[in-house]
């Protein structure tokens, strides 16, 4: 039996405010427990909650990245559960009418673009952290998490593939990053993602029972989580099992799935508007505000870095996946940077260095006017191309200008001919057989010849200078 894979995922992304979202403590990483807590969040009785506004302003703006319908009346639902994470005994959420519906993102996986609906993006409040290693056998609780804004953006099941459900969180992390409402940070957890898979024979239009998996804190596992668990299915349905509705937590370190509860319904959470707070109404006026205050999204930008700038799509592409790449792109070609040569150069030195120190472009100290004169003494033959790339990696990891560091490290290309001369006959002189071999025919010598020469002169030779010399002196 031919199977077929249908995915939907829902994204949990933590909206940059500097407050929480029903009461004014601060939403600070990394402080100690509880110290960012009021009886608001902490579930006393007799407080009231009321909403931030730019938490609702993230989430429209968001929505409207995505071609959402922006909803003109929306309100807040309390989530019944306990957890101790969870002082209410409730997490304020939204239900039945959320702020945004009906969006789609493309994606483009194996060279296919494709269109992936949006059910809904809704605003709730996220609850505390558990903390159970060093605390013996107890637990502890830190609710300084708790209340903090959250955005869950939940998709149609039209995704196929792992690799699909892979660039469709990539998208939408580089979307809330262009907008600035998240900062997008899948290891610290403030971007997650929870992915509903289930199989059905190829040509089915029914969907098969799903499970959902949690607990996968990369791009990387997002698609070996979902692989695994595709085969987990198939493998069931193959020995005429049946598949159990559930959900299910990727384990890193032994790279399964593995089941973690029977899944809860709807209706097990007794889900009822929050008579604490008010609706939220958005008139026009307002969503017309915030898409003023819109970025230029990474399509968009794409669009124009190929026709502005006469980039390949490829280029675009990886310029565009980031605000603050985007950004160094630009700023390098204002300060009369080649496009294409700039963009060679950050696509592959200056990324291959980020990745090595697992490093963001905005945490680099390298800058575009520093490209730029690497650039310009490349262009004026004053390195070679070769030399160039010292340069860089030097530039890089010191923050010296090339210059500096061409001067420092003796670099300077050598074109004169009388210099580059002598080298050549010195290393014709060296290799007689060699000489004659290349003069009975075995022309590709050429290269050993050259480098030779290059090796004599640690690569500053000009290459042009070198080959033309070489070519005369071996047919003369
Ligand atoms: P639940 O009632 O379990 O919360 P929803 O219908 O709200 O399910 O959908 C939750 C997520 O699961 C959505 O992203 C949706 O696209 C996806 N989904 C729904 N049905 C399926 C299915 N049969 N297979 C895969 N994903 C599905
Ligand atoms: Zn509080
Ligand atoms: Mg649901």
């Amino acid at each position: 039996m031919n199977y077929e894979a249908v995915i939907g995922l829902e994204i949990h992304a933590q909206l940059l405010t500097e407050s929480k979202m029903f009461c004014g403590c601060s939403t600070k990483f990394g402080s100690e427990p509880n110290t960012q807590t009021c009886p608001v969040c902490i579930g006393m009785p007799g407080v009231l909650p009321v909403a931030n506004r730019k938490a609702i302003e993230y989430v429209i703006k968001t929505g409207l990245a995505v071609n959402c319908t922006i909803a003109p009346y929306s309100r807040f639902a309390r989530k019944n559960y306990f957890y101790p994470d969870l002082p209410k005994g409730y997490q304020i959420s939204q239900y039945e009418l959320p702020i945004c519906e009906h969006g789609f993102v493309k994606i483009t996986a194996n060279g296919e673009t494709r269109e992936i609906g949006l059910t809904r993006i809704h605003l709730e409040e996220d609850a505390g952290k558990n903390i159970h290693e060093g605390a013996g056998s107890h637990s502890l609780v830190d609710l300084n998490r708790a209340g903090t804004p959250l955005m869950e953006i939940v998709s149609e099941p039209d995704i196929r593939s792992p690799l699909e459900a892979a660039e469709f969180v990539k998208k939408l992390r580089a979307m809330v990053r262009y907008i600035g409402v998240c900062d997008g940070n899948m290891e610290q957890g403030s971007l997650r993602c929870d992915a509903n898979v289930s199989i059905r024979p190829v040509g089915q239009k029914e969907f098969g029972t799903k499970t959902e998996i949690k607990n996968m804190n990369s791009f990387k596992y997002v698609e070996k989580a979902l692989d695994y668990e595709i085969k987990r299915q198939i493998k069931i349905l193959n020995e005429g099992g049946r598949i159990i509705q559930e959900t299910r937590l990727w384990n890193t370190a032994k790279g399964i799935t593995e089941s973690m509860r029977s899944k809860e319904e709807a209706h097990d959470y007794r889900y009822f508007p929050d008579p604490d707070l008010v609706p939220v109404k958005v008139d026009d006026q307002w969503i017309e505000q915030l898409k003023s205050q819109l970025v230029e999204l990474p399509d968009a930008r794409r669009q124009r870095f190929t026709s502005q700038y006469g980039l390949p799509e490829q280029d675009a592409e990886l310029l565009t996946s980031e605000r603050a790449i985007a950004e160094w792109f630009e700023q390098a070609v204002k300060l009369g940077g080649d496009p294409k040569s700039v963009s060679n150069w950050m696509m592959g030195e200056f990324m291959r260095l980020l990745n090595e120190e697992g490093k963001q472009i905005e945490e680099s100290e390298l800058r575009p006017a520093q490209l730029v004169g690497l650039l310009k003494m490349i262009d004026q033959n004053i390195i070679s191309g070769k030399i160039a790339k010292t340069v860089f990696e030097e530039m890089y990891k010191t923050g010296k200008e090339a210059d500096v560091i061409v001067k420092q490290k003796g670099l300077v290309q050598v074109s004169d001919e009388g210099e580059i001369e002598k080298i050549v006959n010195e290393i014709l002189e060296k290799n007689p057989k060699e000489v004659e071999r290349f003069r009975a025919g075995e022309e590709k010598l050429l290269g050993f010849f050259a480098g030779q020469i290059m090796k004599a002169t640690k690569g500053k030779a000009n290459p042009k200078v070198l080959n033309e010399l070489l070519k005369k002196k071996l047919s003369s």
